[in-house]
């Protein structure tokens, strides 16, 4: 977001520039500028999404400096772990080996990392797995907003407040307008970077409304867009990425068909599997992943879950908590809990150590007050903020007493940048996959 630091331009092969970060060497894909080596850039998950003149990079670079090596330095002795501490569950000790030493864990290694139970080792476990984040990723942490456009939906999810069939809900569609200004507003004036637009499966907003929305806010300002609006078909699909969306925040939501069909009446996974597999070959960032807790999931679910989500060629993981809502069919069912989010999380971090960025969800801050701090401490290094209009925020009621409801938007912005820095952890956005890179070369 207003963080994300510009970089100077060190080569240039094709639609792929490698940008300098102190030192720090990462890729992004430049499809708009006209861009030599030596040009500063600021770049969001992994797409330069704007030339940044050399005085205010200068400017930029200069207040940044110190406090980049001090963040650095400071989660590096955070994030450290100590393996010779006595009594350590003996096969904890054995995957921990395996893992550190870049050996790939197999199902059984990962169901007993689930079944773990003695606070010790759990807190080995979530440690663990704070390290594997800072060695392959330093302390660069996401910070996406989204704007929830729209709680009207014609979808009948089991467990969300939002179904077409809670009559209790007082519905509201932000006009195009109304998301446009919203969008332009959180970049700039509170300096965001990305955002992602989110709404129930509205019926009356239509694919040409959602296309004219995307590009009226590329025209108007450099910011890479993400869009959560379910299944709007392949073509859709294609549309959207043609109007210059970049991103798709779609979850499968379980990788067992069984429960996926328990819990979408008249859906399918493999059409939502569909969707997100043709987003990722128009080019479009992955983020997904599943409901934690949903009735009947097993251990074994989370840990396909995550290999699902993988396999994909998710850049994004994006796992929380599933909250039972009162007007929903699930509503006398019990909700997931802090130690399996953090689990879960955790596994993510062990499974694919290198490229996911793993999300802290909305959902688990709701769950727990101390989400983020645990959860970036467990692995995860992306936060996202809710910077839908205020007068429309407590109506998008997935589940109840939803976290962030009444906060301004600069009250969550400080809110957030004080926990990332007593963390170590720079609110910067600048890694990259290379499957990503390759994708957009081969076009
Ligand atoms: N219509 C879009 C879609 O289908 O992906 C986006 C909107 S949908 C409400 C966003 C996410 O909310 C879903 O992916 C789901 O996992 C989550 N969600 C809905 N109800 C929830 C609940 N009761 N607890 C936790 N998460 C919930």
């Amino acid at each position: 977001m207003c963080y994300a630091i510009p970089g100077k331009i060190k080569e240039i092969d094709g639609k792929t520039v490698v940008v300098d970060y102190f030192g720090q060497e990462k890729r992004a894909i430049n499809e708009f500028y006209d861009l030599g080596v030596g040009d500063y850039v600021s770049a969001q998950g992994g797409f330069v999404i704007k030339k940044v003149s050399p005085a205010e990079a200068e400017e930029t670079l200069l207040a940044w400096k110190e406090l980049f090596f001090e963040l650095q330095d400071m989660d590096l002795r955070l994030s450290g772990i100590n393996l010779n501490q006595k009594n350590i569950d003996k096969g904890l000790r054995l995957i921990l080996d395996k893992a550190l030493e870049n050996i790939p864990l197999v199902k059984k290694d990962l169901l007993y990392l689930l079944s773990l139970d003695r606070q010790q080792d759990k807190e080995l476990f979530f440690k663990a797995a704070n390290f594997l984040r800072q060695k392959y990723h330093q302390n660069a942490c996401c910070v996406h907003g989204i704007i929830e456009i729209s709680n009207f939906c014609n979808q009948s999810c089991q467990y969300c407040g939002i179904a077409a069939s809670n009559r209790n809900l007082s519905r509201y569609r932000m006009s195009v307008t109304e998301v446009v200004e919203a969008a332009v507003e959180a970049v700039e004036k509170y300096g965001f970077q990305a955002l992602i637009l989110q709404s129930g499966e509205d019926s009356d907003y239509k694919l040409d409304d959602l296309v004219g929305i995307i590009e009226q806010v590329k025209n108007r300002c450099p910011v890479l867009i993400g869009v959560s609006f379910g299944e709007v078909g392949l073509d859709g699909l294609d549309r959207l990425y043609k109007a210059g969306a970049r991103a798709l925040l779609m979850r499968f939501e379980s990788s067992n068909p069984e429960i996926f069909a328990k819990v979408h009446p008249g859906r399918t996974l493999d059409s939502r599997l569909a969707h997100i597999r043709k987003a990722r070959d128009l080019g479009f960032i992955i983020m997904t992943g599943s409901l934690i807790g949903l009735p009947g999931q097993t251990r074994e679910d989370i840990v396909n879950d995550i290999y699902l989500t993988k396999a994909l060629g998710a850049e994004m993981y994006s796992f929380g908590p599933f909250l039972p809502h009162p007007d929903t069919p699930l509503a006398g069912c019990l909700p997931s809990n802090q130690e399996e989010v953090l689990k879960t999380l955790a596994l993510i971090r062990f499974i694919d150590p290198e490229t996911a960025k793993i999300l802290v969800t909305t959902a688990f801050e709701t769950l727990s007050s101390q989400a983020r701090r645990l959860g970036l401490l467990s692995g995860a290094n992306s936060v996202m903020l809710n910077v839908t209009p205020l007068k429309y925020r407590r109506h998008y009621a997935i589940y109840p007493d939803k976290a962030d409801i009444y906060s301004e938007i600069n009250d969550q912005i400080r809110e957030t940048i004080d926990l990332l820095k007593s963390l170590g952890r720079a609110p910067t956005d600048l890694g990259i996959s290379s499957d990503l890179v390759n994708n957009h070369e081969k076009k």
